[in-house]
């Protein structure tokens, strides 16, 4: 299976592909999905020298991590109020403040690993499409006052001498957030992996397992993995292989586009090069790539997971409408990616029974918390530390079931509707 056709696998580092698994391998751990959760996974569980062996169905990063946004910013796919009414206010500080190290993660990792072609960019900024500088203000406080995190207030002017939209009203600029090429990274993390002694298989899905022995299995079409630890982090690809997770995460689609090259005529539309996602829950979100020759714009969820023939005619018009300036662009790329959510919006990361683990439903914002998520579901596997508690509040909620269908139509409403 070769990547499908986005800006970033147009701009690929380095293209080696590997092997797919062929007869019998024995490692401390096999981890199956090669996205951002299970290479942080095994990154980390390599640094503490566990042997690993990494299974992906498709090619790394094939899935979410290697085709979304590339928006790397802290917090969760819900708000902080929501998850302070589940778990607790101070669980919820603690959780963020979990996020705000996921960014970090990110970025020293590729500082650290000298990634190629991963291009970070400082400076994310949330804009609102409405009037509300004092709830920005709140906001801007609130995160200095709780957690020594500081964004700056840009006002309705200064947001339009950016982006040159009425749409547009005040917004918040987190200067510590940046936007990177994914694809590049997780190839990046993934040499790191195998410099370390661990074992990537590309075009391996795992199609069964034997998960009860001391010694489980995983099997692929030409080989299998005899492990003492599996992990589950197939995001919203991991279809019915446990049914215990796949009756609790709902997939939902959501699309991303490519312009032309065109550098002068996005000019009189996009003068910074922060990335910008407004307040919409599934709003538009945009960067300039290519050294600010073209945009890469994101928007629009749906349940329905097949693309729709018109989808860069649809991102398009969305483009229109905040940039009437921009009429006429041509488009060229246009693509789709899955993500898993929970009832409760939130990750699941734990373990279904002893050594059997998953990291999975990190929905639409999930660089940050899918790094972490990672790191922390190794510190759980070598002991080092049992910080996947905090996710403990968010457990495998049924999607299934005339009750779990409506919470599903409900969470997907609460998705759609708070535009
Ligand atoms: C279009 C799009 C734009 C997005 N934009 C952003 C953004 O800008 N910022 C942000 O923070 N988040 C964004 N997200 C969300 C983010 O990408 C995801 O939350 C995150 O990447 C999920 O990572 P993951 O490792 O759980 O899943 P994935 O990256 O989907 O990885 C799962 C992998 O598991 C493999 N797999 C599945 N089943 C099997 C099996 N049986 N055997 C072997 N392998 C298997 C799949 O092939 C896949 O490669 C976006 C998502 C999409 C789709």
């Amino acid at each position: 299976m070769s990547y499908l056709d986005s800006y970033y696998a147009r701009t690929l580092a380095d293209d080696r592909r590997r092997p797919a698994l062929d007869g019998t391998a024995e490692a401390d751990v096999c981890i199956i999905g090669g996205g951002l959760a299970g290479l942080t996974a095994a990154l980390w569980l390599a640094r503490a020298g566990k042997s690993v062996v990494l299974l992906e169905a498709q090619r790394i990063g094939w899935g979410a991590s290697g085709r979304n946004g590339g928006f790397v910013t802290p917090g969760f796919a819900t708000g902080f109020d929501h998850i302070a009414r589940i778990a607790g206010a101070e669980q919820a500080r603690a959780l963020h403040t979990l996020s705000i190290e996921g960014v970090r993660l990110i970025r020293e990792t590729t500082e650290a690993l000298a990634i190629p072609g991963t291009d970070p960019v400082p400076g994310i900024v949330s804009a609102l499409r409405h009037e509300g500088a004092d709830r920005l203000m709140a906001q801007r406080d609130r995160l200095e006052r709780d957690f020594g995190y500081r964004v700056e207030f840009l006002s309705r002017a200064e947001v339009q001498e950016r982006f040159v939209s009425r749409k547009y009203f005040q917004a918040l600029r987190d200067p510590a957030a940046f936007h990177f090429h994914p694809l590049n990274y997780l190839r990046g993390i993934a040499a790191e992996i195998e410099r370390l002694g661990g074992r990537i298989f590309e075009d391996s899905a795992a199609l069964a397992h034997r998960l009860d022995d001391a010694v489980k299995t995983v099997a692929t079409s030409r080989g299998k993995v005899a492990a003492r630890d599996v992990v589950f982090t197939g995001g919203g690809y991991i279809g019915r292989l446990v049914p215990e997770l796949a009756r609790s995460f709902l997939p939902i689609a959501t699309y991303v586009m490519l312009t032309e090259a065109a550098p002068e005529r996005i000019a009189t539309a996009i003068r910074t090069t922060d990335a910008v996602a407004d307040n919409r829950r599934a709003g538009d979100y945009y960067r300039l790539v290519d050294g600010g020759k073209r945009i890469l714009w994101g928007g629009k969820i749906t349940t329905r997971l097949s693309d729709p023939g018109d989808l860069a005619e649809r991102l398009r018009q969305a483009m229109v409408a905040t940039y009437p300036q921009l009429d006429g662009l041509k488009i060229e790329a246009a693509w789709s990616g899955q993500m898993s959510y929970a009832r409760h919006l939130m990750p699941q990361i734990s373990r279904l029974r002893p050594h059997l683990w998953y990291a999975t439903a990190f929905g639409g914002h999930g660089m940050n918390t899918t790094a972490i998520g990672g790191k922390i579901l190794a510190e759980a596997i070598t002991g080092e530390s049992d910080r996947i508690r905090l996710f403990a509040p968010f457990g495998l909620a049924s999607t299934l079931g005339p009750l779990g269908r409506a919470a599903v139509q409900l969470t997907y409403w609460t998705l759609q509707a708070q535009d």
